[in-house]
């Protein structure tokens, strides 16, 4: 198992704080965390906070998963909100709308408690490609207005758009200054030390290889033992931990991103003066953003075979040149790719095993967000205050039965399908 970090533009800018060890002895604790994302490292730090005595398990390093390479696109809700909702019904629809917000609050609060420097910039702008997304847009903006009056709203026709962000490929846009994006990497290692001193213990490079349930939750690695009240899975889509109950739920996905060499400041202003996050809304979307030292950060592209392409600029640049062909000389110094949760019913796949076993994974793109939100979350319900938990954990869960293989080749066939509704 390797367990460097992907060659990538945030590996490259951010300095770990710290290497932990792998576990090499037996200890008891009151939670044993299994994953250091978002996810794991949130609840970790949420439980410290709350005095429980914490171990964090990360198969790699701090950070090696999705939360370590993504788009750094910091946006509002989650996906699946609606149908939570519904499920939840009318009197919990305020509970509901509070998680709108309540995971970008919680960066915001932890960033300036811990004094992490993650490079938190202001403004994340959709933009429509079709008249239909165009009129979804505004429908949007009118029902934020009234919900959200405080976060920053602006729509944008086609010309103010072109003004804003130099291009013509989009029909407007919308846009938010209470979302924004980050540098996701800096981040994890921002937390990873505020567990650190908050006392967590964290051991890299220790792959849990088995589980044992009870009232007492036994965790194997390879080079030790955890015995702890409660678990807290934390591993994202692709594990096969508790494979009978978690199977089918969530697929791990592909996307890719690439950076451009940094570009001048005359450019930068030209292109994207504010420096907002942008994201087309499409269902497989083209998603953008300025870096702090200047480089455009392109993604996109969704795969389910789990291969990276041969090459992720092949790929991306042509789109990149659809929006901005005045970078036609730029060169692209890194390229790389991850893979997400994508969960079939599309609400975060949010419940328990048994009565002490918690889990959270599957925010289908919208992890940044959700994942540091879900962590706070999983550690109020261990504490005894359920009621954000069961909003989501009480949603019907959708599986497919066919294991696997099968499953993703299903998976695929909807996101082709997907590819070509966007298309048409
Ligand atoms: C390329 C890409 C772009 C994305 N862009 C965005 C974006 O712009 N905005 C957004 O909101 N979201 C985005 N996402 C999604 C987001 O990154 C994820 O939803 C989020 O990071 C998931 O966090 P997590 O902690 O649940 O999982 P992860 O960050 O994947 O962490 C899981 C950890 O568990 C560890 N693990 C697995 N198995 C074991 C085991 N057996 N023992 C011990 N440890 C184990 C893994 O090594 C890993 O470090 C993107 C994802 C990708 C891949």
């Amino acid at each position: 198992m390797h367990d460097h970090y992907p060659t990538s533009w945030y590996a490259a800018s951010a300095a770990k704080p710290k290497e932990w060890p792998a576990l090499a002895s037996d200890q008891k604790v009151d939670v044993c965390v299994i994953g250091a994302g978002f996810t794991g490292l949130s609840t970790a730090l949420s439980l410290s906070e709350k005095g429980r005595q914490v171990l964090l398990l990360e198969a790699r390093q701090v950070g090696w998963g999705a939360s370590g390479r993504n788009g750094g696109q910091m946006i509002r809700g989650f996906v699946g909100q609606e149908r939570v909702a519904k499920h939840a019904g009318a009197n919990k629809a305020d509970a509901v709308a509070a998680l709108t917000w309540a995971g970008h609050d919680l960066i915001r609060r932890r960033i300036d408690e811990y004094s992490i420097d993650c490079d938190l910039t202001p403004g994340w702008l959709e933009v429509a490609m079709t008249p239909r997304q165009l009129a979804g847009l505004y429908h949007h903006y009118n029902e934020m207005e009234t919900r959200f009056p405080d976060r920053g709203w602006h729509y944008l026709g086609p010309d103010e758009l072109k003004e804003r962000i130099g291009t013509d490929r989009y029909l407007g846009g919308l846009l938010s200054q209470s979302d924004g994006h980050l540098h996701p990497l800096k981040l994890c290692f921002g937390l990873a030390a505020a567990c650190d001193r908050m006392g967590v213990q964290i051991h890299e490079h220790s792959p849990v290889t088995a589980i044992e349930t009870g009232d007492v939750v036994t965790v194997h690695t390879a080079g030790g033992t955890v015995h702890a009240k409660e678990l807290v899975l934390a591993a994202n889509a692709h594990h096969d931990l508790f494979r009978r109950q978690l199977t089918g739920l969530a697929f791990p996905a592909g996307s890719f991103i690439m950076a451009t060499e940094p570009l001048s400041a005359d450019r930068l202003d030209r292109l994207n003066p504010n420096r907002w996050a942008i994201c087309d809304s499409n269902k497989v979307c083209d998603y953008f953003r300025m870096s702090s030292d200047g480089r455009v950060l392109f993604g996109g592209r969704v795969n389910f075979s789990g291969h990276k392409p041969k090459s992720i600029k092949a790929k991306l640049l042509p789109r990149l040149l659809k929006v901005w062909p005045e970078l036609e000389d730029v060169r692209i110094d890194y390229e790389w790719g991850g893979k997400l949760g994508v969960a079939l019913g599309e609400v975060p796949l949010v419940g328990q095993v048994g009565t002490n076993v918690w889990y959270s994974f599957g925010y289908t793109g919208h992890g940044v967000n959700m994942g540091n939100l879900m962590g706070q979350v999983v550690a109020d319900a261990i504490a005894g205050d359920r009621a954000r938990f069961d909003l989501l954990a009480d949603v019907p869960k959708w599986r497919l039965p066919f294991g696997r293989t099968i499953g993703r080749q299903i998976v695929s066939s909807a996101i082709l399908y997907y590819k070509i509704k966007d298309r048409l």
